[in-house]
């Protein structure tokens, strides 16, 4: 499978030479649906887990919103093979809804999935959120001087009072001899978006540069002077004449989607500092674990794979949410590590 990023409008560094320093590989990741082993890179797949190491749990406190009841990963996991099934099934009236074509046994089982599960109490079984195999993305280095050759990151399907709970593993390979048959799940988790479809990746390396605020005042200035943008011609959309630094943000400077690497991807708040907790150092972008691949404001980053399928603004292809994750309403959750040593603690950062 090879997933393609169309190129850039245009060569962002021979308008703006001094961006050129800051240029930094990403590895967009592309995660489709599939069926990973636990010896395949994946999204929400099977990990690679030796039977010795205890299964990491999270202990909370979990934040119950008061209002969704919660559900087991299987109840997702039916609910949404239901979904598929029942989108193929024949129906009489097109205008009765998708429960209408339920027979009695889903009926039966859609309204215990409604009726929720009991609220756990006690810590709770993460679930994987993916694994990276170095060979599969070359860019990826575990930080320090580790020999490491994989990378599982774990998450807790529950609010927490300040970021989610993830958890970060690093192996080595070679050392795994027995292979977790069966990891334990959590009995319930707090949304239907929480939990990752199984999906296989596509990892493609690409180039990115800072967000605007993140430049110098001097590099921002040049970013908004739209008669230097006039050198590009056509390749610039001249609807952005009265702000050309966002068609910079939003088309050439950070992807949208999963990937590792690269710069941060800001939104949600104005940048700020990433600092190791224990050493102060300056933590780096690892992992950008995304609600979706690109939006209707960010399609140019839609694959090539993908472009025939946006003659209309108003339908996405359903390889724009391959995950059906949803974090914080369509935001991401970016891990940060520390470079001094993988014994550090990770930075997570909604934006
Ligand atoms: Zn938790
Ligand atoms: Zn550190």
């Amino acid at each position: 499978m090879s997933i393609t990023t169309p190129p850039r409008p245009l060569d962002v560094t021979a308008l703006f030479p001094r961006l050129a320093p800051l240029a930094r590989t990403a590895t967009r990741l592309h995660p489709r649906p599939g069926s990973p082993s636990v010896h395949d890179s994946s999204v929400g797949g099977p990990l690679l887990w030796p039977t010795g190491e205890p299964w990491p749990h999270c202990a909370g406190p979990h934040v119950w919103d008061g209002r969704n009841p919660a559900l087991s990963p299987d109840d997702v996991r039916w609910e949404r093979r239901i979904r598929a099934e029942l989108a193929g099934r024949p129906h009489g009236d097109p205008n009765l809804p998708l429960a209408a074509r339920y027979t009695p046994e889903e009926a039966a089982t859609a309204k215990r999935i409604k009726a929720g599960r009991p609220w756990p109490e006690g810590p709770v079984a993460m679930l994987p959120m993916a694994q990276l195999y170095v060979r599969d993305i070359s860019d990826l280095r575990p930080p320090g001087q580790s020999e490491a050759d994989l990378l599982q990151v774990l998450w807790c399907p529950f609010d927490h009072p300040a970021n989610p709970t993830t958890a970060l593993r690093w192996r080595s390979t070679a050392e795994i001899t027995d292979v977790l048959a069966a990891p334990p799940e959590p009995p319930a988790m707090q949304f239907r978006g929480y939990l990752p479809e199984p999906c296989l990746l596509a990892p493609e390396q690409i180039t990115e540069y800072p967000n605007p605020l993140e430049l110098s005042k001097e590099l921002q200035q040049e970013l908004r002077d739209w008669t230097r943008w006039q050198a590009a011609g056509a390749a610039v959309d001249s609807s952005y004449s009265v702000a050309p630094d966002e068609f910079y943000m939003i088309n050439l400077s950070v992807a949208p989607g999963w990937k590792t690497g690269g710069w941060t991807r800001w939104g949600l708040t104005d940048p700020m500092p990433r600092r190791c907790q224990e050493c102060g150092t300056e933590a780096d972008p690892l992992l950008t674990i995304a609600s979706s691949e690109w939006s209707a404001n960010t399609k140019t980053w839609a694959p090539e794979e993908d472009q025939v399928n946006l003659t209309s603004p108003l339908v996405l292809p359903s390889s724009q949410k391959p995950t059906k994750l949803d974090i914080a309403r369509g935001y991401n959750l970016q891990l940060h590590v520390c470079p001094a040593s993988p014994d550090h603690p990770h930075i997570e950062l909604i934006q």
